[in-house]
C-alpha cells in the first residue's frame, strides 16, 4: 500500500540540513552565523553515533575527555545561539523542484535553496544465527546505552577496530570480564587503545577466531566461535554479546539521487558538493579516510561554506 504524504509547506529555507550529529550542527553554526536562514532537522528514530559515544577523549580543547551527548548538546546551544531552528522528524527524501528542494517528512515538506546532508552512519550487523532473534536481549550495538545491564556478568565483544576495543574498555566498569574477539592475530584499533586494553585484567584477548552463532532461549547464554586456523569451534558462555564490527550509511533514501560508492557512501567534492548542484554532504555518511567528530565537523564547516556560496549566488548576492 503506498503511504500518504501531506504536503503542508513550511516557509522557505536557505539551507536545511538533515542529521543532528557534529557534522550538521557543525553546518549549522557556520550556516547560521552567516545569515542563512537555516532548519536542521533530527531523527529521534536513528541515534547519531557521537551521543551514543561514553567519552571522546580527542576532540581538542576536552583535556579530560567529554561525554558524546554533552558534547552535542552544546553544539545544539551554540547553532540555536545564532539562529538556527531544530525539529525532529524523519526525512523520507529529497525532491528537486524548478527553483528550489523539497525536504520530505511523514507529514510535512520543508522547501530550501539548498540542502545539506549528514545522516552519519549505523553499526553493521554480522548476520549469523541468534543476532537478530537476541537483539535486546543480550545483543547489543552500544555500550553506552547497555553496559549498564551487564554488572558482574560476562559480556563478549566482537570488532578489534576502535569503536570494538573502546566500548570493551568503558564495559569493563560494568562487566566482571569482557572478552574482545577478533578474527585477526591482531588489532586494528590505534595503539594508545590496545595498550589500554591490555593493561586492563578485566579483558582477555581471543584473537584469530569468528563468531559463528549466538545462543540462548530467551537470552544470550554464550557465542560459539570457530577457530580461523583450526577450524574448532568452541562456546564461550556469556551474559551479552557486543558488536562493533563497522558502519552502513544512512544514505538508502538518497541512492537514486546522488552518487555513492560501492559502500553506499556518498560521494564528494573537496568543497563537500555532491553529483548534484545544491546539495552538499558531510560527516560519517560520506566517502572518506577518518571518521571522527573533528573531522564531521571540519566536513560541515566547509558544507554550510559551500552552500552559502551556492545560495548567495542564487540570490544574485555573491561578492565577485
Ligand atoms: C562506539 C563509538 C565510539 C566513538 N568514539 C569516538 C571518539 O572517541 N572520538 C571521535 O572523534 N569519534 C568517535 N566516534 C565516531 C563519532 O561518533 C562519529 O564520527 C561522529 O558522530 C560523526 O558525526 P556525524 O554528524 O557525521 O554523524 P552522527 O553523529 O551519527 O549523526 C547523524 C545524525 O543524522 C540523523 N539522521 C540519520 N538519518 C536521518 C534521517 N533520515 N532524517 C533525519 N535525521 C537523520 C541522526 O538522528 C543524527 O542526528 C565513535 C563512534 C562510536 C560508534
Amino acid at each position: 500500500m503506498s503511504r500518504t504524504y501531506y504536503w503542508v509547506i513550511d516557509m522557505d529555507y536557505d539551507v536545511v540540513i538533515i542529521g543532528g550529529g557534529p557534522a550538521g550542527l557543525t553546518a549549522a553554526i557556520y550556516a547560521s552565523r552567516a545569515r542563512l536562514k537555516t532548519l536542521v532537522v533530527e531523527s529521534l528514530s536513528v541515534p547519531g553515533q557521537a551521543i551514543l559515544t561514553d567519552s571522546i577523549e580527542n576532540y581538542p580543547g576536552f583535556p579530560d575527555g567529554i561525554n558524546g551527548f554533552e558534547l552535542v548538546e552544546r553544539f545544539k546551544k551554540q547553532a540555536r545561539h545564532f539562529g538556527a531552528e531544530l525539529v525532529t522528524g524523519d526525512i523520507k527524501k529529497v525532491e528537486r523542484s524548478e527553483k528550489n528542494f523539497k525536504v520530505v517528512l511523514e507529514k510535512k515538506t520543508y522547501s530550501s535553496l539548498s540542502v545539506i546532508i549528514a545522516t552519519g552512519a549505523r553499526p553493521k550487523k554480522i548476520n549469523i544465527p541468534g543476532e537478530e532473534r537476541l537483539t535486546g536481549r543480550g545483543v547489543s550495538y552500544c555500550a553506552t546505552c547497555d553496559g549498564p545491564l551487564y554488572k558482574d556478568k560476562n559480556v563478549a565483544v566482537l570488532g578489534g577496530g576502535d569503536s570494538a576495543v573502546e566500548e570493551a574498555i568503558f564495559l569493563t566498569r560494568f562487566a566482571k570480564k569482557v572478552s574482545l574477539i577478533h578474527r585477526r592475530d591482531r588489532l586494528r584499533a590505534t595503539k594508545i587503545l590496545q595498550e589500554q586494553a591490555e593493561a586492563n585484567n578485566k579483558i582477555e584477548f581471543i584473537l584469530e577466531s569468528r563468531p559463528v552463532e549466538i545462543k540462548g532461549k530467551d537470552k544470550v547464554t554464550s557465542v560459539m566461535l570457530e577457530n580461523i586456523k583450526t577450524g574448532k569451534k568452541t562456546d564461550l558462555i556469556c551474559d551479552g554479546v557486543f558488536i562493533f564490527v563497522g558502519y552502513d550509511p544512512n544514505t538508502a533514501i538518497f541512492k537514486d539521487a546522488l552518487d555513492l560508492n560501492d559502500k553506499g557512501y556518498i560521494l564528494t567534492g573537496p568543497d563537500m558538493d555532491t553529483s548534484q548542484k545544491g546539495i552538499f554532504a558531510c560527516g560519517d555518511c560520506t566517502q572518506k579516510l577518518l571518521r571522527q567528530v573533528i573531522t564531521a565537523c571540519g566536513d560541515g564547516a566547509t558544507a554550510a561554506y559551500s552552500a552559502r556560496q551556492y545560495v548567495e549566488e542564487l540570490k544574485g548576492l555573491a561578492y565577485k
